[in-house]
């Protein structure tokens, strides 16, 4: 009986691998090294083999017309198959699992329908609505005085209906009250994670229409003089998203510790809702302080980028503007110390993010701005 070792090059065959044998030898004509691969057919039985395994091959009596090879042991395998066969987690197997599950999966997801589909369908309405205003919004920002008055008062006053209208009709199929959740009223009974999950988001869809509606009445309204008309309107935008985010923080906080109360047991539900307490009070508390900003902003007593430069460091430079050219008006310090008009340097940044003139990057102190006018799409769910 002979042995081979070599290395599996193929096992694309049923039953069957290709395992080539490289052999060195030296040339018999010049001196170099040459090498010659020879490859044989083996019989694998389990099929165990994979491509770049080194095996061990006997020979026996042919088991087919090419075949005279019998796989005896697998000496070393393949790195990354050996990963697999050590138990990591396998995406394939995942695949078979769920397509065995699926039958059962699509039933829970039914079920999941059935019982929450008012909330899921008062959320998915008015996320596809609110998308289509924040478009018409960004849109009418952008164009500054030349916006569109009529449109604006239609978004207002459409989605200032939707609210109540919405509420009405859920009172109506479902006999659910939604409004006291406004006034951030606990509800009187939370009984699993999902019902909690659709009241927040539905909750909090309702909430950012509201936001929105309001946004575009205050955009209509708006008067400004022209020079610095959108700049305050943004910094107003800006700071109506933050008042926002801080509000829909709060209104999804009722429910969730109607639900902690509602958990079996003495100790437990306590401490949970304390401990969610406190982890809402933080973010508020967190939130109040980017409202405080955006309110600086807007009332002009403090700029986004930098501070206020005092009339001697606006003298040491020269009082004029390297954006505009012209005497300096309300002017900014930056970081890198170099001075602008804050209108100049406001409009700057809504399109680049460094110093005109020695390319510091600059950044906002901490206050993300919602400047064109959208709403968030993403839900509040805790
Ligand atoms: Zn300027
Ligand atoms: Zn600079």
């Amino acid at each position: 009986m002979r042995t081979v070792v070599g290395k599996v090059v193929s096992n694309k065959m049923q039953k069957s691998i290709l395992v080539g044998v490289t052999r060195y030898f030296m040339h018999k004509k010049y001196p170099k090294r040459v090498n010659k691969q020879r490859k044989f057919m083996a019989h694998d039985e389990e099929n165990a083999c994979n491509i770049g395994d080194i095996v061990r091959i006997d020979s026996s009596r042919p088991i087919s017309k090419l075949k005279a090879w019998r796989l005896t042991e697998i000496l070393r395998r393949e790195p990354q198959h050996r990963l697999e066969a050590s138990g990591a987690i396998d995406l394939q197997v995942i695949a078979v699992w769920l397509e065995k599950s699926f039958p059962c999966l699509a039933l829970l997801f039914i079920i999941f329908l059935r019982e929450h589909w008012l909330g899921l369908t008062v959320f998915g309405c008015l996320t596809f609505n609110l998308r289509a205003a924040n478009h018409v919004l960004r849109e009418q920002v952008k164009l500054k005085e030349r916006r569109d008055n009529t449109r604006l008062w239609t978004i207002a006053m459409c989605y200032g209906i939707q609210v109540p209208a919405m509420i009405t009709t859920v009172r109506a199929i479902s006999s659910q009250e939604l409004w006291p959740r406004f006034i951030l009223w606990m509800p009187a009974s939370v009984p699993t994670v999902w019902h909690a999950t659709v009241l927040a988001i539905a909750t909090d869809a309702l909430a950012r229409v509201m936001g929105c509606a309001f946004k575009a009445a205050v955009l209509a309204v708006h008067r400004a003089t022209p020079d610095d008309a959108f700049r305050r309107r943004s910094s107003l935008l800006t700071f109506m998203e933050h008042l926002l985010l801080c509000y829909r923080m709060m209104l999804t906080t009722p429910i969730w510790v109607r639900y902690f109360l509602y958990m079996p047991g003495h100790l437990t539900p306590v401490s949970l809702a304390g401990m969610y307490v406190a982890f809402k009070v933080h973010m508020v508390y967190r939130q109040i302080g980017m409202i405080f900003a955006a309110a600086k902003v807007a009332s002009r007593s403090e700029a986004l980028f930098g501070k206020y430069a005092s009339s001697d460091e606006v003298m040491e430079v020269g009082n004029s503007c390297a954006i505009c050219q012209e005497s300096m008006e309300q002017p900014v310090k930056l970081s890198c110390n170099h001075i602008f008009c804050n209108s100049c340097i406001l409009e700057w940044f809504e399109r680049e993010c460094t110093c005109p003139m020695c390319r510091a990057v600059i950044k906002p102190k901490g206050l993300t701005s919602h400047s064109d006018g959208s709403t968030a799409l993403l839900p509040q769910i805790f």
